[in-house]
């Protein structure tokens, strides 16, 4: 590796099957001599093992220094009062984009030639959790509330966020997701900042459109292929993103980018699949393709490409899959496979 290559970064293997397909990524990765320097930290439930706490200080310390996170899947202990360390990463280094795209990988399915980005407010919306209940008579439960907060500024920042990366990347259609005829304030205030972004900066860059979250949801089913790329609040965004992910073939294969003004981190969509940790069958492909965006992210296109390549022809050149594609091929029989084909110059 050319030492004026390296990139500091942290990593976080994380939970569950975090550390498998983590190390699986990283097996990748030396074959592609991505020039990543690495800090390996702990949060989740290893952060709580190791030092009391889900984000300890030393993590929170080592992406300010980085700003820039490989992460695998956080579980949040029930009990104890800890709040998701995920969301605390993303209050912390205000990563206010969530980023993630989906593509067919495998060809022949429902859902062929899908490629679709979901961008998703990552900080407002009723996903803060100011929540609480309102007793009435002997029932302390009696009422449940959720407060949900979108500003103009944080609308602003995300449209803008996302406008531009459509303008750099090429996409012919932007959608704004809402649901503005019944909330109409809270997301009413989001679809007209993006109306009112896009006739001020954006017109005749791409195609603007706005459909309404239920709507969307059905429209995705029966023709994804009417969209290309989605835009909505967090809450919204965390429903179609796993929707979509769905499409492509599931969370195995579904990588998202939280991008903020202090610090990236990627991650695999998906959670830490206690039901097969231990077991080596993980697939690792998502964790891979966050590892792409990465690469993307410190402007090393080429070797995302190369990756993307690679993985790619195992899947449908040498046929090599994990479980939840109908594979036989366990986590390290997949990466064997990937680092063979990266090798060979995939
Ligand atoms: P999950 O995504 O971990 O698992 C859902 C199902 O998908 C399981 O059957 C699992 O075996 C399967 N699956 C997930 N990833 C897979 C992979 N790479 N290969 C093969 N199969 C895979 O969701 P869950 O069970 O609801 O959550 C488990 C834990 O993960 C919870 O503690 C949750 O809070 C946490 N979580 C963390 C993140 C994150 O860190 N970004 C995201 C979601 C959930």
């Amino acid at each position: 590796m050319n030492p004026v290559n390296t990139i500091p970064a942290t990593l976080i293997p994380g939970d569950g099957i975090g550390p498998e397909i983590v190390d699986a990524t990283l097996a990748a990765l030396d074959a592609l001599g991505a020039p990543f320097a690495w800090d390996t930290q702990v949060a989740g439930l290893g952060g709580v093992k190791a030092a009391g706490d889900p984000l300890p200080a030393a993590t929170l310390e080592s992406i300010r220094r980085t700003r820039l996170a490989l992460k695998g899947p956080l579980e949040t202990p029930s009990g104890g009062g800890y709040r998701s360390s995920n969301v605390r990463l993303r209050e912390e280094f205000q990563l206010y984009a969530n980023v993630r795209p989906a593509r067919t990988l495998i060809p022949g399915g429902r859902f062929d030639d899908i490629d679709l980005l979901v961008v998703r407010e990552n900080l407002e919306g009723l996903y803060i959790g100011h929540e609480h209940y309102v007793p009435i008579g002997n029932d302390p439960h009696a009422v449940g509330m959720a407060t949900g907060i979108n500003t103009r500024e944080g609308c602003r920042r995300i449209l803008k966020y996302a406008f531009d990366t459509a303008v750099a990347t090429g996409r012919k259609k932007v959608t704004l997701v809402h649901k503005a005829n019944i909330m109409k304030v809270l997301t009413g205030l989001f679809l007209e900042t993006g109306q009112q972004l896009y006739a001020e900066h954006y017109q005749g860059k791409f195609e603007l459109d706005a459909v309404i979250v239920d709507a969307c949801a059905m429209k995705l089913v029966l023709n994804p292929w009417q969209f290309d790329m989605l835009v909505t609040t967090n809450l919204f965004g965390d429903i179609l993103s796993d929707l979509v992910a769905g499409l492509v073939g599931g969370l195995g294969m579904a990588p998202g980018a939280n991008i903020g003004t202090d610090a990236a981190i990627f991650e695999a969509v998906h959670g830490s699949a206690p039901d097969i940790a231990g077991k080596g069958i993980a697939n690792p492909i998502a964790i891979m393709l966050a590892a792409a965006l990465m690469l993307e992210h410190v402007k090393r296109p080429e070797l995302a490409q190369r990756l993307r390549t690679a993985i790619d022809q195992t899947l449908n050149i040498d046929k090599v899959r994990t479980g939840d594609l109908g594979g036989s091929a366990n986590t390290a029989a997949f990466t064997n496979a990937l680092v063979a084909r990266i090798r060979n110059g995939g």
